[in-house]
């Protein structure tokens, strides 16, 4: 349980090719979790990285069980769909500004198996490895063009609120905030889109209303362009709500022993005004007042 990184070379690749795997690599893992019945965020999180020459990738497993999972996922190669694949270069596109075209789509994919194959390594051990130019533009084989004189992908501010008198709702849902975000962002990666920016969450002046905003990208023919007003429901209607009860008895155990949050009344305080501890919160968690939380929660595009 707890936090892992993992490395993975891409010095001999298509830098452009090496992004759509670090996308498509976290994508299907996150599908992985979520086909399992986990609810993102609330079982852990992943995030990756793209350096010059390797991916970086972070994992935090809030129980062994997921732990198992993540662990079991990368230890095997991925089977790279096509569907999954074009979902990874949208979403690079959408990330960049403008769209990718792949000139050679025959060596794309055995780049993209090759950089699979590559291994992938857990970043423990007791001594300095090795060291990795950081900066540095690359010029990559022309597998990929970059069109830049193509329309640029729509770009949408998603204001996300809760408005509540109820102190304990506002608790929750602050501390719910993280795991909403995880969400809603799995969800604008599958429709092809891309979150750029995520404001942190903040409190109108009298403090009943909790705002934050996701500036997304999407090309135009991507179905969020479609999708975005219904984003809360779907990621809602994606919660298995059968198994949250377990889930959140987890998250409520490894929330209040992890070092990982022992700062949390602090900074809960210092960002809310709310003075409230760990075992508050995770008593609070309940799946009655998570789904009462996501079926108030309300969205406005602009
Ligand atoms: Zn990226």
């Amino acid at each position: 349980m707890g936090k892992q990184y993992y490395y993975k070379k891409t010095v001999s690749y298509d830098y452009e090719i090496a992004h759509i795997y670090e996308h498509l690599l976290l994508h299907c893992l996150r599908k992985r979790l979520v086909e399992r019945g986990f609810t993102l965020g609330l079982c852990g999180w992943v995030h990756g990285t793209l350096f010059t020459d390797l991916i970086l990738l972070e994992t935090h497993s809030f129980s062994q069980l997921v732990e198992d999972e993540v662990a079991s996922f990368l230890d095997r190669p991925l089977k790279i769909e096509d569907e999954d694949w074009s979902l990874a270069l949208a979403t690079v596109s959408a990330e960049y500004g403008y769209a990718l075209k792949v000139i050679d789509k025959l060596t794309a994919k055995t780049e993209l198996e090759q950089i699979d194959l590559a291994p992938l390594q857990r970043l423990d051990g007791s001594r300095v490895l090795e060291r990795f130019t950081i900066r540095q533009n690359k010029t990559d084989k022309q597998i990929i063009h970059r069109l830049s004189d193509t329309v640029p992908p729509e770009r949408k501010n998603i204001i996300f609120s809760f408005q509540s008198d109820n102190l304990n709702e506002l608790a929750v849902v602050f501390r719910l905030w993280p795991i909403i975000v995880d969400n809603l962002q799995y969800l604008i990666n599958q429709y092809g889109g891309y979150c750029d920016k995520i404001t942190f969450p903040e409190f109108n002046d009298d403090g009943s209303t909790l705002e934050m905003t996701l500036r997304v990208s999407h090309t135009s023919t991507s179905p969020l362009a479609t999708e975005i007003p219904n984003l809360i429901s779907t990621a809602r209607k994606k919660i298995n709500f059968l198994k949250l009860r377990e889930e959140l008895n987890q998250y409520a155990n490894y929330y209040q022993s992890s070092p990982y949050f022992a700062h949390d009344p602090e900074n809960i305080l210092d960002d809310s005004g709310i003075l409230v501890s760990r075992q508050a919160i995770a008593t609070l968690f309940t799946p009655e007042n998570v789904q009462h939380v996501w079926g108030r929660l309300r969205a406005t595009i602009s």
